[in-house]
């Protein structure tokens, strides 16, 4: 069985005028992010997991920030993209881990809602194979300084 792992990671800082979009779910907050799409740091972070386990690339060869069409994309849609992207390619998604690291918004409220858009996403892909985890970094750092959210993300496929 050939299976590879993938990592991703992205920063996106806050905006002011901006909704707040994480792992698909519009979140109620003063502050959203800053990006030419909604700016969907998570889904960012795991669109790039799955595409480094793939070997397709990532997300700026694909999806550049230099394409006007993209502006203001869903990032859920980039998301349904990747995945057919990879079923195409016999890429069969085994599982997703990922940590969203800020201050505020508090992440654990809305880890249900997320794990439901990324398994639509995805083909219906098992929400226990979608693992999402909240973090601070106690103060410290940008993350800490609530100038912005940071996302990292592995996922594991198998190649068919
Ligand atoms: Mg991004």
């Amino acid at each position: 069985m050939d299976v590879r792992v993938g990592i991703g990671y992205d920063v996106h800082a806050f905006a002011e005028n901006r909704r707040l979009v994480l792992g698909g779910v519009g979140i109620d907050h003063p502050l959203g992010l800053l990006g030419h799409s909604d700016a969907d740091v998570l889904l960012h972070a795991i669109i790039d997991a799955l595409l480094g386990a793939a070997s397709l690339g990532d997300i700026g060869e694909l999806f550049p920030d230099s394409d006007p069409s993209l502006r203001d994309a869903s990032s859920l849609d980039l998301l349904k993209q990747v995945h057919d992207l990879l079923s195409g390619h016999g890429v069969t998604i085994l599982n997703i881990d990922s940590v969203v690291i800020c201050e505020k918004p508090k992440i654990s409220p809305h880890l249900g809602a997320m794990k439901a858009a990324i398994s639509r996403a995805l083909g219906d892909l098992a929400p226990a194979r979608i693992g999402i985890k909240g973090k601070t970094t106690e103060g410290l750092g940008f993350a800490g300084r609530r100038e912005g959210i940071v996302a990292q993300a592995v996922a594991l496929v198998r190649l068919d």
